[in-house]
């Protein structure tokens, strides 16, 4: 079996992101393999604890990886500051006597944006609306090299590292079976200190709120990568549900066409012609101009407009994100212009500081509070998710009542089609099976060996 098969049995995915199947990805060949190991949301812990407990398993895969696609150059992208994570990774790559070189970032957000960062490690530019393969460059993230390096062993995507933190009271990193309910997750970082507290699902800058109803309905899956917990009234719960009328009557009638949000955005200073302002100001005309609103699909909704730059409290962020549904709907897509231009001659000046970002969002209090080491947990049942990833959904291949060991595999797509395959995270019995999961309850609860 060739690496791309095994990647594609054991089901990886893109671990950071939306979930893109990874044997397509690393299909042909690219000058560049970049790994993203810059964890740029605030807060967030997983990756930066992959690279301390993993490094020796990273930097030997990305060898693997790097012949796979024949990349002349290997570049981690790494912020400065994160000296233990840097030594760790300098200590493997010389054992290992690897090609893989550290490049050093310095601590702002978000760096870890796939287009940014392809521009911060080879200076460059994906076109508007490209992919880093347009420039020759492949990205994968920590998570999914670790889960390359496993599926190179054998061994299918069972199991993801979660940062839980905020108000519980150890926030720690989980170890969680994919499938695992959300509650647990927080049971196993000590409980809520607080009973009225809303749910992050991924970084305060992008990730999407979790109604508390619904948290045992909410599972681990591939994709997941850290939950935080905060109180109630925190600003940034009224900041992303705010409904869609309202932003845009807030913004018809307060926007001032200061251009904050533009001068400030990360693509926008990489040269590509996504101006917010302009979407801002196109909303509060009769007639608005397509090909402005259609600016919107190169918004990565990072949230630098909506919670850093803008002075009036508007939200070109989540209007962008409700644009981009629209269209999308409609097959609208961005076709490459010519009207990219140059890297802004004042990027390296309006680069958003983490730290500053840390405090205008109010979260300085909860950070570096994770404990070393990582905590397991041994779900008594899993409904794990058969779309996880982007693409096809999954096809059930088991039934009620069968019995599956762990790492088994229970949903398949096709090698040809855009999916992954899917295994049981825990060993059990299937208690349901339907169109969105299966249901396993574990092996000891029904009375196996
Ligand atoms: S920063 Fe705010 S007020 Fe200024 S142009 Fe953008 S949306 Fe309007
Ligand atoms: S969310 Fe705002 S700042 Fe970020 S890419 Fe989109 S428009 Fe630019």
């Amino acid at each position: 079996m060739n690496i791309l098969e095994k990647i594609f049995q054991a089901g990886v995915v893109g671990a950071g992101g939306a979930g893109f199947p990874t044997h397509i990805k690393l299909k042909g060949v690219a000058e560049y393999l970049l790994i993203n190991a810059v964890e740029c949301e605030p807060l967030l812990e997983t990756d930066k604890f992959l690279i301390r407990y993993k490094s020796h398993e990273i930097i030997e895969t990305l060898g693997i990886i790097a012949d796979q696609i024949q990349a002349k150059k290997v570049i981690i992208g790494v912020k400065k500051k994160n000296t233990r994570e840097v030594q760790a990774l300098t200590k493997a790559i010389e054992t290992l006597n690897s090609r893989v070189e550290l490049c050093f970032l310095n601590n702002f957000y978000p760096a870890g944006d796939e287009q940014v960062l392809v521009y911060e490690l080879t200076q460059r530019q994906i076109p508007p609306g490209g992919i880093p393969k347009d420039v020759g460059v492949v990205v994968c993230n920590v998570g999914t090299v670790v889960n390359i390096y496993e599926a190179l062993h054998e061994k299918p995507v069972t199991h993801k590292f979660v940062t839980v933190l905020g108000e519980v009271k150890n926030p720690s990193i989980i170890y969680a079976p994919i499938g695992t309910s959300l509650d647990k997750c927080i049971e196993a970082a000590g409980a809520a200190t607080i009973q009225d507290y809303g749910i992050i699902l991924g970084g305060p800058m992008m990730g999407r709120i979790i109604d508390k109803s619904q948290l045992s309905q909410e599972v681990v899956t591939k994709t997941t990568g850290a939950m935080i917990l905060l109180p109630q009234d925190h600003f940034l719960f009224k900041n992303k549900q705010q409904d869609l009328a309202q932003m845009i009557n807030r913004s018809r009638s307060a926007c001032i066409q200061c251009s904050f949000c533009t001068d400030l955005c990360p693509r926008n200073l990489i040269g590509h012609p996504l101006r917010p302002h302009r979407i801002m100001r196109s909303l509060s005309v009769d007639r608005q101009q397509h090909e402005i609103l259609k600016e919107a699909l190169l918004c990565c909704e990072c949230g630098v407009c909506q919670i850093y730059a803008c002075p009036m409290g508007l939200s070109p962020k989540s209007i962008n994100g409700e644009i981009k549904n629209l269209l999308g709907k409609e097959g609208i897509k961005y076709s490459n212009s010519p009207a990219q231009s140059e890297v802004h001659g004042m990027r390296e000046y309006r680069k958003v500081p983490a730290e500053r970002l840390l405090s205008r969002l109010d979260l300085h209090r909860y950070s570096g509070k994770i404990q070393e080491g990582y905590a397991c947990i041994e779900a008594e049942e899993v409904k794990i998710p058969l779309r996880q990833h982007i693409g096809k959904t999954a096809m059930p291949i088991v039934e009620v009542g069968s019995v599956v060991e762990e790492g088994q595999l229970i949903a398949k797509v096709e090698e040809k089609d855009l999916g992954a395959k899917i295994h049981a995270s825990i060993q059990g019995v299937i208690k349901e099976v339907n169109h969105e999961f299966i249901w396993i309850e574990a092996g000891e609860k029904v009375g196996m060996q």
